[in-house]
């Protein structure tokens, strides 16, 4: 299809930044890099989503986050084929412009440690998407690999109702199942599942179950088809078609308007079958359009994903 546009809602190469401080996004000659420029052009991109992701080792503190962000400045806003998303306008305008949008999310809000003028600060930054909690647990909730499974704490209750009021989009991809109803219960508010599957195909603690799914799809939200290949297929190797089988499952739960990828590009190491990377996925676009619409594909690939942040972003 000449016109393929992509999205992609998770991706981890800040990260890999971070650790290595030698590694370019622009040109990467190590092959240590999953997304890089060269491949998201491939790939069609009018936006990536940047996890600002601190290893467990690091420092619980603003440092390795601002530290990120500085790197997302320096390595990834300065290329002049990108383009820093934080609103609605920004949003609106990708679909008909050659630059590629770069959005920040926070991934495990840990170092924060509840502090709300520090989330306010990050707003100012430009970070637009927050994940609360990465598997464990820390300040404000359970993160869906802590045994004892907890919801929200007090302060987990109070950095959620700043997030809502500041027009950030909380993404429930590592909470608890507690955690996420918890979260359920405020305002209906969209909420996003930046990079998870249905736990009813494979069962992963990792991926939601069909009532998580249902009601993120009832209250707006948005879920992002990650290619984590343990979270696509429970046994024997991940394939493109058995990532096909949570797209089914998604439009099935009423979520054909509300799905998205979010590929966890540079935070996974093994990779579903024939997508390595972001200049593979018009391999499984081309499955999708064997089985879908090319509307459709579209809407999954980048319509559905946009359409939402002109919404939902602030102005
Ligand atoms: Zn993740």
């Amino acid at each position: 299809m000449p016109n393929f546009r992509s999205v992609d809602f998770h991706c981890d190469v800040l990260w890999k930044l971070l650790e290595d401080r030698s590694l370019s996004f622009e040109q990467d000659h190590t092959g240590k890099l999953d997304v890089t420029l060269p491949r998201l052009r491939q790939a069609g991109a009018v936006l990536q989503t940047f996890a600002i992701y601190v290893p467990e080792r690091m420092e619980k503190s603003m440092v390795p986050i601002l530290h990120s962000i500085d790197l997302f400045h320096r390595k990834i806003l300065s290329v002049p084929d990108m383009t820093f998303v934080r609103s609605s306008a920004d949003a609106a305008r990708l679909m008909n412009r050659s630059k590629i949008g770069a959005m920040l999310s926070l991934e495990g809000a840990d170092g924060l440690h509840g502090d709300l003028a520090m989330l306010r600060i990050l707003f100012l930054l430009g970070v637009r998407v927050v994940g609360l909690t990465w598997n464990h647990a820390n300040w404000g909730a359970d993160g869906v690999m802590e045994p004892r499974g907890g919801g929200l704490t007090k302060k987990g209750r109070a950095f959620v109702e700043e997030c809502d009021r500041l027009g950030i989009l909380l993404d429930v991809s590592h909470l608890s199942d507690r955690a996420f109803w918890d979260l359920a219960q405020f305002a209906p508010r969209p909420r996003i599942a930046s990079h998870s599957n249905a736990r009813s195909l494979c069962a992963h603690p990792r991926n939601l179950a069909d009532d998580q799914i249902a009601a993120l799809i009832q209250q707006g939200g948005m879920i992002g088809v990650t290619f984590v290949p343990q979270f696509v297929k429970a046994i024997g190797e991940s394939e493109i078609a058995d990532v096909l089988r949570h797209v089914e499952k998604i439009c099935e739960l009423g979520g054909e308007k509300q799905l998205m990828f979010g590929s966890d590009f540079d935070g996974i190491e093994s990779y579903v079958r024939n997508l390595n990377h972001p200049g593979e996925l018009h391999k499984l676009q081309n499955a999708l359009l064997a089985r879908y619409s090319e509307e459709m594909v579209g809407r999954f690939f980048a319509g559905n994903a946009l359409q939402f942040l002109v919404k939902h972003l602030p102005g």
